[in-house]
């Protein structure tokens, strides 16, 4: 027997026409790839939503069609959001940060309509342009009087484009398994792939975001995503802010420390979110001009661990509560966030530290379980470890045309690749990628462990450990550090700072100093990229073993 409940169709467009409706005056803010500070509303940004379909509808975009952007977080990506999904077409996020051949590569396979760029990109497409095979039309998002001339002077002004349109406009409805928006994973190994989210997945995914005990968001937050709109929808922010009513800032172009920082005092931003680096520069920006943070209260930190340096820091010196994440672009991307229980918040704070540090809970509509290579399930002791298995109704069933073939195990588990534990009381710590663990004599040491006790020590600026081979353990860890500007410390002080730290056996049989550890377009430590430089590598250990 079925419920009999209406059969309302779970679509994009309803989260934007609830902003405008009950939160009509509230504001998004936006930090202008042209300079200046932009504001409007929630009404505002409906209105121009459907001007941008209406644009798109006579450009000849329509259900189905991927239209692809190269944009920062600014109020006109936000509004592509909304009129490219709403009315049925799809919303194809480009990562600027690939280099041009893979940026090709990928809207060549979504084979994109028409492509929406920031002016900021214009050196990137000169050097696309020749090779797109499927782009239409190309819109710069600006006004009439930032177009840029030479070879896109035919481009099409985005502001122009809208002023020819009125918002008399209904979204049409149709079934909420429509595609709504595709992001490509960025493949550290072979072609990325793309993931094809679907409004109903978005909708369900938006509203777990505002739960309490996942992002917590409400019409009195104020809300300021680092995280990309070209990455995984800035962690669903760009639906969940709209959703919950909360005051949308956009930072544009700029993310380093001080301008961050302006954003989140002069708009009194109540929470943020986005990955370690970024975290980095503000800290380490905070810490030189002596700033504090009144107004925030919290912020998520996801993409790669949060190191406990990094949430004492946020927590102790500013108030700040970590909310740590974890997540995929396969999962929409969320999947955990850690948030004490009730019966922790009276632990002492290494305690509490102990569950801070992992990944955090499930949240509810993530089913996960761990499995050794056998696919046997392992326990929940939060010792024992394998891979990480996911299945839920915003998690991926495949990758767009097919890709990798089927990616679902029996009874629908999708793989993450990820390594991990789960305790008892449901808390999932991230111990590695399954591709970066290191096998040192039949044992697995989590890179993931040792990197974050490395940059607990007052002269790591950043820590990355990779698996060196070794004759008698097959491989054993190297640590690879960059430290902090103008501070000295030599490999015994590090050894000596992890011993009291480590297991043994876990301690980096060698510390290479380095000037910089290299980033993946989506601000993870690029692990095949420091394997390769440290291939023939032979640490000083190696020699003593073959004695
Ligand atoms: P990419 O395109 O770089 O793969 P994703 O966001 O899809 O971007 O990457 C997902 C992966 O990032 C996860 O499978 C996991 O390995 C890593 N990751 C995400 N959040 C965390 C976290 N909080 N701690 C450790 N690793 C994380």
């Amino acid at each position: 027997m079925l419920g009999l409940m209406q059969n309302r169709p779970l679509l994009i467009s309803t989260i934007i026409d609830y902003a405008a409706t009950y939160h009509r005056a509230t504001e998004i803010v936006t930090r202008t790839v042209e300079g200046p500070i932009h504001r409007y509303t929630y009404e505002t940004a409906r209105t121009r939503a459907k001007r941008a379909t209406k644009a798109l509808n006579r450009l000849g975009v329509g259900p189905g069609d991927r239209v692809g952007t190269l944009a920062w977080n600014t109020h006109r990506h936000f509004e592509l959001y909304f009129g490219v999904s709403g009315m049925g077409a799809i919303l194809h996020t480009l990562n600027p940060r690939l280099f041009p051949e893979q940026i090709a590569y990928i809207a060549n396979h979504a084979e994109d309509k028409v492509l929406l760029v920031d002016l900021t990109f214009v050196p990137l497409l000169e050097g696309l342009l020749p090779l797109l095979k499927s782009v239409a039309h190309l819109v710069l998002l600006t006004d009439r009087a930032h177009m840029p001339g030479g070879k896109l002077a035919k481009a099409l002004c985005y502001e122009d484009l809208l002023a020819a349109e009125d918002d008399r406009l209904d979204w049409p409805e149709f079934d909420e398994r429509t595609a709504s928006s595709l992001c490509y994973t960025s493949g550290t190994t072979g072609n990325p792939k793309g993931v094809l989210y679907g409004h109903r997945s978005t909708v369900l995914h938006s509203m777990a975001a505002c739960m309490t005990d996942v992002f917590g968001l409400s019409a009195r937050d104020c809300i300021l995503p680092v995280v990309p709109m070209f990455h995984a929808n800035a962690w669903g922010i760009a639906y969940a802010a709209p959703m919950s009513g909360a005051k949308l800032v956009l930072p544009g172009p700029k993310l380093d420390g001080a301008s961050v920082y302006e954003l989140l005092d002069g708009e009194r931003v109540t929470m943020s979110a986005g990955v370690p680096t970024v975290w980095l520069m503000l800290l380490d920006y905070l810490k030189r001009e002596g700033k504090q943070l009144p107004h925030m209260n919290r912020t998520a930190i996801g993409g790669s661990a949060a190191p406990p340096s990094m949430i004492e820091a946020f927590e102790k010196d500013y108030g700040v509560t970590v909310i740590h994440a974890w997540g995929m672009t396969e999962m929409s991307p969320l999947g955990t966030t850690g948030h004490l229980k009730g019966q922790m918040r009276d632990l002492p704070y290494e305690q509490q530290m102990h569950y801070k540090a992992k990944q955090g809970r499930g949240i509810c509509g993530v089913e996960m379980r761990i499995v050794d290579d056998a696919g046997k399930e392992l326990p929940r002791d939060g010792k024992a470890f394998g891979h990480l298995m996911v299945r839920g109704p915003w998690i991926t069933a495949g990758y767009f045309k097919g890709e990798g073939g089927n990616v679902l195990h029996e009874d629908g588990w999708f793989d993450t690749g990820d390594v991990a534990t789960l305790d008892d009381e449901g808390y999932m710590q991230i111990t590695d990628r399954a591709k970066d663990v290191i096998k040192s004599g039949g044992e697995w040491i989590s890179s993931i462990d040792v990197e974050n006790m490395a940059v607990g020590h007052p002269a790591v600026a950043e820590a990355a450990v990779i698996g060196v081979a070794h004759p008698k353990w097959d491989e054993r860890p190297l640590l690879v550090i960059v430290r902090k500007p103008g501070v000295e410390v030599d490999k015994p002080e590090i050894l000596r700072f992890l011993a009291s730290r480590l297991a043994k056996w876990w301690l980096p049989d060698d510390v290479a100093f380095v000037d910089e550890i290299p980033h993946t377009a989506t601000g993870k430590i690029q692990k095949v990229a420091l394997r390769e430089r440290f291939k023939d590598y032979v640490l000083p250990s190696a020699g003593r073993a073959a004695d």
